[in-house]
């Protein structure tokens, strides 16, 4: 006897255990199956095969077939007025890592109309210890990773992916025509969702979506794993990164033992899961309008806190196109408020109030808070900034730099003169509108 045939009769035997063991436990092996995931879910070379033909038109018939029986009851239950308008919206994902990749798998789940990711890691083992990519994925780009699963789990999500880092300057090029031109009609997008782990990426998010006059979500989970936030950003009207110092979840650890340089950061599957699911949670709520779209939410784990927040822009942002966006807004706000009036106040008098015009100075001095907005000095309980603000203004009076002082008084003086201007307007129109009903009786 020849090694050969022991070889072929030891194989041959063990394919017959193999199969007897199958039949046993009863599940029926059957590797066209398995080679079907393996190709669909693994292979970025061969295209991965999706498990279902696209549907045309959301259905909501409560059958176990249908994948957004589900969703469309959320219409039947009063939520959301409209869910199927889910399927026209395009949302950018820029970071694909612990908290994005589950982003990206809630939306494409939801059946959103497009995503966009951006990332230029790879998958590695050490990223097991989150949600979403799989051991065998080690090596592949996160964004190829990503699309092969994504398009298995929905084919009716159009995923378009680009493998580079947003902060180089043709690549940011590239990130802002995609803001601008990357929805399913080639017009703007709806939404960028930042997902990455750096300041530096944050900015290039920030500075896109202020030229773009995108409105923009960032997220974050701390070092230490135990803390979180997600943070609603619309150019104009509310704080942009650069307004003011990131806002991060006061941990109430001892400052000595977080994280020194160099040492590795801490990651749990739990803290990012939340962070993404209110992340996600927050952009359904936008795209579909229905409840309240938050500001800010910051997520305590050890104490399971969840403090809410709202931030104005600064006037002094360093951001020039914020500054654009400011004015556009408070341009935007002060025409609609005086329509307001009209409408509703025919015999009441008109009292205006400090903020009737949103014109607000972020003065560190005496901070003018509305219902629950802030100025940028003043923070909920239970947050902080990542550093202290800078308070040149503050520091410059103490050291009596008048020239600052002057200039801060001509602005003060130039947004009084606008509401007089904007007040008489009102007053104008009103007027006007009386003689008018005053005439037709
Ligand atoms: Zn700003």
């Amino acid at each position: 006897m020849t090694e050969q045939p022991v070889d072929k009769y030891v194989e041959d035997l063990t394919s017959r255990l193999e199969k007897a063991i199958d039949n046993l436990s009863g599940q029926k092996h059957d590797d066209s199956i398995d080679n079907h995931i393996r190709d669909s879910q693994r292979s970025v070379k061969n295209k991965p095969v999706p498990y279902r033909e696209k549907i045309s038109k959301l259905s909501a018939e409560v059958v176990d077939s249908n994948p957004y029986s589900r969703l469309m009851a959320l219409q039947r239950m009063g939520i959301v007025q409209d869910y199927e308008k889910i399927r026209e919206k395009t949302v950018a994902v820029v970071g694909v890592g612990g908290v994005g990749s589950v982003v990206a798998e809630m939306l494409t789940r939801c059946g959103i109309g497009k995503l966009i990711l951006f990332d230029y890691d790879k998958v590695e083992i050490a990223n097991m210890n989150r949600l979403f990519y799989q051991p065998d994925q080690a090596g592949l780009s996160k964004v190829d990773a990503a699309r092969d699963t994504l398009i298995h789990v929905n084919p009716d999500v159009q995923i378009e992916v680009h493998n580079f880092n947003i902060t180089t300057m043709d690549n940011f090029d590239t990130f802002v025509g995609r803001i601008r031109n990357g929805s399913l009609t080639n017009g703007k997008i709806d939404l960028v969702l930042s997902c990455v782990d750096n300041f530096e990426a944050r900015m290039a998010v920030n500075m896109a979506c202020n030229e773009e006059n995108q409105i923009w979500m960032e997220s974050g989970v701390s070092e230490n794993a135990v803390s979180g936030h997600i943070q609603y950003i619309e150019p104009g009207k509310t704080a942009c990164f650069a307004c003011v110092p990131p806002l991060v979840v006061a941990s109430n650890i001892d400052e000595r033992t977080l994280k020194r340089e160099g040492v590795c950061a801490a990651s749990l599957p739990t803290t990012m899961a939340v962070v993404a699911g209110f992340l996600v949670m927050n952009t359904l709520k936008f795209l579909l309008h229905f409840g309240e779209v938050s500001h800010y939410v910051g997520y305590n784990a050890l104490a399971d806190f969840f403090p809410r927040h709202s931030i104005k822009p600064n006037p002094t942002c360093e951001d020039s196109h914020c500054l654009i966006r400011q004015k556009e807004y408070q341009n935007k706000k002060s025409s609609e408020t005086i329509d307001i009036d009209f409408q509703t106040t025919e015999e009441e008098p008109i009292v205006h109030e400090d903020n009737e015009w949103g014109i607000e100075l972020v003065d560190e001095s005496e901070p003018a808070t509305t219902t629950d907005e802030k100025t940028s000095s003043d923070v909920a309980e239970g947050l902080k900034f990542a550093y202290e603000p800078v308070k040149k203004e503050v520091e410059s009076k103490e050291a009596g730099n008048t020239d600052r002082e002057t200039a801060e008084n001509a602005k003060n003086d130039a947004l009084l003169k606008l509401k007089d201007i904007l007040l008489e307007a009102d007053m104008m129109k009103k007027m006007e509108e009386k003689n008018q009903l005053t005439k037709k009786h």
